[in-house]
Protein backbone atom coordinates (compact mmCIF):
# COMPACT_ATOMS: atom_id res chain seq x y z
CA UNK A 1 0.00 0.00 0.00
CA UNK A 2 1.21 3.46 -0.51
CA UNK A 3 0.91 6.01 2.07
CA UNK A 4 1.62 10.01 2.14
CA UNK A 5 2.69 11.65 5.46
CA UNK A 6 2.86 15.49 5.34
CA UNK A 7 6.12 17.24 7.63
CA UNK A 8 7.62 14.06 7.13
CA UNK A 9 10.46 15.49 9.07
CA UNK A 10 9.40 16.71 12.39
CA UNK A 11 9.28 14.78 15.41
CA UNK A 12 6.09 12.86 15.03
CA UNK A 13 6.18 12.25 11.46
CA UNK A 14 9.99 10.63 11.44
CA UNK A 15 8.59 7.78 13.78
CA UNK A 16 5.49 7.42 11.69
CA UNK A 17 7.82 7.11 8.26
CA UNK A 18 9.81 4.79 10.23
CA UNK A 19 6.98 2.46 11.21
CA UNK A 20 5.33 2.70 7.85
CA UNK A 21 8.64 1.54 6.30
CA UNK A 22 9.12 -0.89 8.72
CA UNK A 23 5.49 -2.71 8.18
CA UNK A 24 6.28 -2.34 4.25
CA UNK A 25 4.28 0.44 2.98
CA UNK A 26 5.43 2.74 0.28
CA UNK A 27 5.65 6.28 1.74
CA UNK A 28 5.46 9.78 0.03
CA UNK A 29 6.59 12.00 2.42
CA UNK A 30 6.31 16.17 1.95
CA UNK A 31 8.98 17.92 3.66
CA UNK A 32 9.51 22.19 3.30
CA UNK A 33 12.28 21.73 1.23
CA UNK A 34 14.24 18.89 -0.36
CA UNK A 35 17.67 21.60 -0.56
CA UNK A 36 18.00 21.09 3.45
CA UNK A 37 19.82 18.03 4.66
CA UNK A 38 19.44 18.30 8.30
CA UNK A 39 15.42 17.96 7.58
CA UNK A 40 15.94 14.84 5.53
CA UNK A 41 19.02 13.08 5.86
CA UNK A 42 17.64 10.73 9.01
CA UNK A 43 14.40 9.63 6.80
CA UNK A 44 16.93 8.92 3.96
CA UNK A 45 18.88 6.37 6.58
CA UNK A 46 15.52 4.69 7.64
CA UNK A 47 15.50 0.70 7.04
CA UNK A 48 13.51 0.35 4.20
CA UNK A 49 13.85 4.42 2.56
CA UNK A 50 16.11 3.15 -0.61
CA UNK A 51 13.14 1.37 -2.25
CA UNK A 52 10.11 2.71 -1.17
CA UNK A 53 10.32 6.16 0.28
CA UNK A 54 9.63 8.99 -1.67
CA UNK A 55 10.52 12.89 -0.77
CA UNK A 56 8.08 15.46 -2.12
CA UNK A 57 8.40 19.56 -1.43
CA UNK A 58 5.11 21.22 -0.54
CA UNK A 59 4.24 23.98 1.75
CA UNK A 60 0.85 24.24 3.68
CA UNK A 61 0.30 27.63 2.76
CA UNK A 62 0.99 26.74 -1.13
CA UNK A 63 -2.77 25.46 -2.48
CA UNK A 64 -2.10 22.36 -4.96
CA UNK A 65 1.11 22.31 -3.04
CA UNK A 66 0.30 18.51 -1.82
CA UNK A 67 -1.06 16.96 -4.77
CA UNK A 68 1.61 15.15 -6.09
CA UNK A 69 2.31 13.84 -3.08
CA UNK A 70 -1.13 12.76 -2.19
CA UNK A 71 -2.22 11.52 -5.72
CA UNK A 72 -2.47 7.34 -5.69
CA UNK A 73 -2.06 7.20 -2.28
CA UNK A 74 -4.67 4.94 0.17
CA UNK A 75 -4.33 6.73 2.92
CA UNK A 76 -3.05 10.19 3.98
CA UNK A 77 -1.15 11.32 7.39
CA UNK A 78 -0.96 14.85 7.55
CA UNK A 79 0.92 16.05 10.29
CA UNK A 80 2.22 19.12 9.27
CA UNK A 81 1.67 22.26 11.34
CA UNK A 82 3.95 24.63 13.03
CA UNK A 83 4.13 23.93 16.85
CA UNK A 84 6.35 27.05 18.63
CA UNK A 85 5.39 28.87 21.59
CA UNK A 86 6.70 31.78 20.86
CA UNK A 87 5.56 33.73 17.87
CA UNK A 88 5.78 37.33 16.69
CA UNK A 89 2.40 36.67 14.37
CA UNK A 90 0.53 34.21 16.10
CA UNK A 91 -2.04 35.01 11.87
CA UNK A 92 0.84 34.43 10.02
CA UNK A 93 3.65 31.87 11.66
CA UNK A 94 0.59 29.49 13.65
CA UNK A 95 -2.94 29.87 12.15
CA UNK A 96 -2.84 30.61 8.81
CA UNK A 97 -0.81 27.42 8.06
CA UNK A 98 -2.26 25.25 10.63
CA UNK A 99 -5.76 25.63 9.50
CA UNK A 100 -5.29 26.59 5.75
CA UNK A 101 -2.77 23.99 5.51
CA UNK A 102 -5.20 21.53 6.90
CA UNK A 103 -7.70 22.63 4.18
CA UNK A 104 -5.44 22.73 1.93
CA UNK A 105 -4.68 18.96 2.59
CA UNK A 106 -8.01 17.36 2.72
CA UNK A 107 -8.52 19.07 -0.77
CA UNK A 108 -5.98 17.62 -2.36
CA UNK A 109 -6.64 14.20 -0.45
CA UNK A 110 -10.58 15.04 -1.91
CA UNK A 111 -9.53 15.31 -5.69
CA UNK A 112 -7.48 11.99 -5.24
CA UNK A 113 -9.98 8.87 -5.40
CA UNK A 114 -7.52 6.44 -4.60
CA UNK A 115 -7.82 8.02 -0.64
CA UNK A 116 -9.82 6.05 1.48
CA UNK A 117 -8.74 7.20 5.08
CA UNK A 118 -7.53 10.29 6.42
CA UNK A 119 -5.47 10.27 9.18
CA UNK A 120 -4.95 14.23 10.75
CA UNK A 121 -2.88 14.79 13.78
CA UNK A 122 -4.69 17.02 15.71
CA UNK A 123 -3.95 17.28 19.81
CA UNK A 124 -4.84 17.45 23.16
CA UNK A 125 -5.07 21.04 23.05
CA UNK A 126 -8.21 20.51 20.96
CA UNK A 127 -9.97 18.80 23.19
CA UNK A 128 -9.60 19.88 27.04
CA UNK A 129 -9.10 23.72 26.86
CA UNK A 130 -12.54 24.92 27.72
CA UNK A 131 -13.90 26.11 31.10
CA UNK A 132 -15.42 22.91 32.01
CA UNK A 133 -13.74 22.53 35.60
CA UNK A 134 -10.91 19.98 35.71
CA UNK A 135 -10.33 18.30 39.08
CA UNK A 136 -8.25 15.12 40.01
CA UNK A 137 -11.82 13.01 39.45
CA UNK A 138 -12.72 14.49 36.09
CA UNK A 139 -11.95 12.19 32.75
CA UNK A 140 -11.95 13.90 29.70
CA UNK A 141 -12.51 12.04 27.00
CA UNK A 142 -13.10 12.75 23.00
CA UNK A 143 -16.48 14.13 23.33
CA UNK A 144 -15.06 17.46 24.61
CA UNK A 145 -13.86 20.50 22.65
CA UNK A 146 -11.52 23.48 23.58
CA UNK A 147 -13.23 26.42 22.99
CA UNK A 148 -11.44 28.86 20.58
CA UNK A 149 -12.44 31.67 22.42
CA UNK A 150 -10.89 31.07 25.54
CA UNK A 151 -7.38 30.36 23.86
CA UNK A 152 -7.86 33.65 22.07
CA UNK A 153 -8.14 34.93 25.43
CA UNK A 154 -5.62 34.02 26.90
CA UNK A 155 -3.44 34.37 23.49
CA UNK A 156 -2.37 30.69 23.49
CA UNK A 157 -1.98 30.57 19.73
CA UNK A 158 -0.91 26.93 19.04
CA UNK A 159 -3.65 26.32 20.64
CA UNK A 160 -5.66 27.72 19.01
CA UNK A 161 -4.51 26.55 15.77
CA UNK A 162 -4.80 23.36 17.00
CA UNK A 163 -8.35 23.68 17.78
CA UNK A 164 -9.68 25.68 14.72
CA UNK A 165 -7.68 23.38 12.08
CA UNK A 166 -9.49 20.61 13.43
CA UNK A 167 -12.73 22.20 13.59
CA UNK A 168 -12.10 22.67 9.74
CA UNK A 169 -10.98 19.48 9.36
CA UNK A 170 -14.89 18.22 10.43
CA UNK A 171 -16.45 20.46 8.70
CA UNK A 172 -14.51 19.81 5.46
CA UNK A 173 -14.53 16.20 5.93
CA UNK A 174 -18.84 15.72 6.88
CA UNK A 175 -19.31 18.39 3.22
CA UNK A 176 -16.91 16.16 1.16
CA UNK A 177 -17.76 12.63 2.37
CA UNK A 178 -13.80 12.20 3.49
CA UNK A 179 -13.21 9.40 5.85
CA UNK A 180 -11.47 11.17 8.37
CA UNK A 181 -10.18 10.23 11.94
CA UNK A 182 -7.99 12.83 14.58
CA UNK A 183 -5.56 11.84 16.84
CA UNK A 184 -5.58 13.82 19.60
CA UNK A 185 -1.94 13.33 21.82
CA UNK A 186 -0.80 15.23 24.58
CA UNK A 187 2.83 16.09 24.66
CA UNK A 188 5.19 13.97 22.74
CA UNK A 189 8.41 13.24 24.04
CA UNK A 190 10.54 10.14 23.28
CA UNK A 191 13.75 9.73 21.35
CA UNK A 192 14.80 12.19 18.54
CA UNK A 193 14.95 10.78 14.77
CA UNK A 194 15.72 14.60 13.53
CA UNK A 195 18.71 16.51 14.21
CA UNK A 196 16.85 19.37 15.47
CA UNK A 197 15.34 20.20 18.80
CA UNK A 198 11.66 20.03 18.69
CA UNK A 199 9.19 22.28 21.02
CA UNK A 200 7.97 19.38 23.19
CA UNK A 201 10.93 17.48 23.82
CA UNK A 202 12.50 20.83 24.48
CA UNK A 203 10.53 21.26 27.25
CA UNK A 204 12.66 18.04 28.88
CA UNK A 205 16.16 19.67 27.56
CA UNK A 206 15.31 23.19 29.76
CA UNK A 207 14.54 20.97 32.80
CA UNK A 208 17.84 19.28 32.20
CA UNK A 209 19.98 22.31 31.33
CA UNK A 210 19.24 23.55 34.83
CA UNK A 211 16.63 26.01 34.26
CA UNK A 212 15.88 28.00 37.70
CA UNK A 213 12.27 26.98 37.87
CA UNK A 214 10.06 24.54 36.46
CA UNK A 215 6.32 25.66 35.16
CA UNK A 216 3.46 25.44 37.48
CA UNK A 217 1.39 23.20 35.47
CA UNK A 218 0.24 19.91 35.05
CA UNK A 219 0.20 18.51 31.30
CA UNK A 220 -0.45 14.97 29.90
CA UNK A 221 2.40 13.02 28.33
CA UNK A 222 2.78 10.28 25.79
CA UNK A 223 5.66 8.52 23.69
CA UNK A 224 6.43 9.12 20.11
CA UNK A 225 6.17 5.48 19.63
CA UNK A 226 2.60 5.14 20.81
CA UNK A 227 1.93 8.24 18.97
CA UNK A 228 3.28 6.39 15.57
CA UNK A 229 1.68 3.08 16.27
CA UNK A 230 -1.70 4.63 16.64
CA UNK A 231 -1.76 6.84 13.57
CA UNK A 232 -0.82 3.66 11.63
CA UNK A 233 -3.64 1.73 14.08
CA UNK A 234 -6.42 4.37 13.11
CA UNK A 235 -5.87 3.88 9.15
CA UNK A 236 -5.37 0.26 9.42
CA UNK A 237 -8.49 -0.86 11.57
CA UNK A 238 -11.42 -0.45 9.38
CA UNK A 239 -13.66 0.22 12.52
CA UNK A 240 -11.27 3.37 12.90
CA UNK A 241 -13.56 6.78 13.70
CA UNK A 242 -13.74 9.73 15.19
CA UNK A 243 -10.90 10.98 17.67
CA UNK A 244 -8.58 9.20 19.59
CA UNK A 245 -6.82 11.38 22.74
CA UNK A 246 -3.33 9.53 23.39
CA UNK A 247 -2.35 10.70 26.78
CA UNK A 248 -0.19 7.78 29.57
CA UNK A 249 -0.47 10.83 32.19
CA UNK A 250 -1.34 13.97 33.46
CA UNK A 251 1.38 14.91 35.65
CA UNK A 252 2.39 18.53 37.42
CA UNK A 253 6.64 19.38 36.01
CA UNK A 254 7.12 18.97 39.60
CA UNK A 255 6.74 15.06 38.88
CA UNK A 256 8.48 15.13 36.10
CA UNK A 257 11.54 16.71 37.72
CA UNK A 258 11.26 13.88 40.60
CA UNK A 259 11.07 11.36 37.73
CA UNK A 260 14.70 12.82 36.34
CA UNK A 261 16.55 13.35 39.29
CA UNK A 262 16.06 9.60 40.70
CA UNK A 263 17.39 9.07 36.97
CA UNK A 264 20.00 11.46 36.88
CA UNK A 265 21.04 12.40 40.75
CA UNK A 266 24.16 14.40 39.44
CA UNK A 267 22.36 16.44 36.85
CA UNK A 268 21.70 20.12 37.42
CA UNK A 269 17.75 20.29 38.19
CA UNK A 270 15.23 23.21 38.57
CA UNK A 271 14.54 23.15 42.66
CA UNK A 272 11.89 25.32 42.41
CA UNK A 273 8.03 25.53 41.28
CA UNK A 274 7.64 28.87 38.89
CA UNK A 275 4.70 31.52 39.90
CA UNK A 276 3.35 31.06 36.60
CA UNK A 277 0.14 28.82 35.80
CA UNK A 278 -0.84 29.22 32.21
CA UNK A 279 -1.74 25.15 32.18
CA UNK A 280 -3.56 24.62 35.55
CA UNK A 281 -1.68 22.79 38.00
CA UNK A 282 -4.51 20.45 38.82
CA UNK A 283 -4.41 17.30 37.17
CA UNK A 284 -7.22 15.34 35.47
CA UNK A 285 -7.60 12.30 34.01
CA UNK A 286 -8.27 11.35 29.87
CA UNK A 287 -9.96 8.14 29.14
CA UNK A 288 -7.31 5.98 27.60
CA UNK A 289 -10.75 3.41 26.41
CA UNK A 290 -10.64 4.65 23.02
CA UNK A 291 -6.73 4.41 22.20
CA UNK A 292 -6.82 1.06 23.78
CA UNK A 293 -9.23 0.13 20.77
CA UNK A 294 -6.50 0.55 18.57
CA UNK A 295 -4.33 -1.73 20.48
CA UNK A 296 -2.58 1.35 22.36
CA UNK A 297 -0.86 -0.19 25.66
CA UNK A 298 1.38 2.84 26.63
CA UNK A 299 4.89 3.12 27.33
CA UNK A 300 5.37 4.70 30.62
CA UNK A 301 6.30 8.20 31.62
CA UNK A 302 8.96 6.87 33.79
CA UNK A 303 10.33 5.02 30.50
CA UNK A 304 9.67 8.29 27.85
CA UNK A 305 11.25 10.40 29.78
CA UNK A 306 14.58 8.48 30.19
CA UNK A 307 14.10 8.07 26.48
CA UNK A 308 14.02 11.41 25.81
CA UNK A 309 16.90 12.40 28.23
CA UNK A 310 18.70 9.94 26.69
CA UNK A 311 18.32 10.93 23.14
CA UNK A 312 18.63 14.50 24.00
CA UNK A 313 22.14 13.98 25.71
CA UNK A 314 23.02 11.64 22.57
CA UNK A 315 22.58 14.43 20.42
CA UNK A 316 23.70 17.66 22.03
CA UNK A 317 20.89 19.40 23.22
CA UNK A 318 21.57 18.94 26.89
CA UNK A 319 24.64 20.05 27.99
P1 LIG B 1 7.77 19.34 14.60
O1 LIG B 1 8.03 20.79 14.74
O2 LIG B 1 8.89 18.41 14.82
O3 LIG B 1 7.09 19.02 13.21
C1 LIG B 1 6.23 19.90 12.56
C2 LIG B 1 6.31 19.68 11.08
O4 LIG B 1 5.43 20.57 10.39
C3 LIG B 1 7.72 19.94 10.53
O5 LIG B 1 8.05 18.92 9.63
C4 LIG B 1 7.56 21.27 9.82
O6 LIG B 1 8.44 21.44 8.72
C5 LIG B 1 6.14 21.16 9.31
N1 LIG B 1 5.65 22.48 8.94
C6 LIG B 1 5.50 23.57 9.71
N2 LIG B 1 5.08 24.61 8.97
C7 LIG B 1 5.00 24.17 7.70
C8 LIG B 1 4.65 24.77 6.45
N3 LIG B 1 4.28 26.06 6.36
N4 LIG B 1 4.67 24.00 5.34
C9 LIG B 1 5.04 22.71 5.39
N5 LIG B 1 5.39 22.09 6.53
C10 LIG B 1 5.37 22.82 7.67
O7 LIG B 1 6.59 19.03 15.63
P2 LIG B 1 5.90 17.67 16.06
O8 LIG B 1 6.44 16.51 15.35
O9 LIG B 1 5.89 17.67 17.51
O10 LIG B 1 4.41 17.92 15.57
C11 LIG B 1 3.79 17.16 14.54
C12 LIG B 1 2.31 17.28 14.65
O11 LIG B 1 1.89 16.75 15.91
C13 LIG B 1 1.78 18.72 14.60
O12 LIG B 1 0.56 18.71 13.91
C14 LIG B 1 1.55 19.04 16.07
O13 LIG B 1 0.60 20.04 16.25
C15 LIG B 1 1.06 17.69 16.57
N6 LIG B 1 1.19 17.49 17.99
C16 LIG B 1 2.44 17.49 18.58
C17 LIG B 1 2.53 17.30 19.94
C18 LIG B 1 3.86 17.29 20.62
O14 LIG B 1 3.89 17.37 21.86
N7 LIG B 1 4.96 17.17 19.93
C19 LIG B 1 1.34 17.11 20.80
C20 LIG B 1 0.10 17.07 20.06
C21 LIG B 1 0.04 17.26 18.72
P3 LIG B 1 9.90 22.07 8.97
O15 LIG B 1 10.67 20.99 9.66
O16 LIG B 1 10.38 22.38 7.60
O17 LIG B 1 9.71 23.27 9.82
Amino acid sequence: KTVCVTGAAGFVASHLVKLLLQQGYYVKASVRSLNNPSKTEHLLKLDGAKKRLHLFEADLLEEGSFDAAIDGCDGVFHTASPFFSTVTDPQKELIEPALKGTLNVLGSCSKSPSVKRVVVTSSLAAVVFNARPKTPEVVVDETWFSDPELSKAMKLWYMLSKTLAEDAAWKFAEEKGLDLVTINPAMVIGPLLQSTLNTSAETIANLLNGSETYPNSSLGWVNVKDVAKAHVQAFEIPSANGRYCLVESIAHYSELVKILRKLYPASKLPEKCADDNVFSPVTFQVSKVKAKSLGIDYITLEQSIKETAESLKEKNFVK
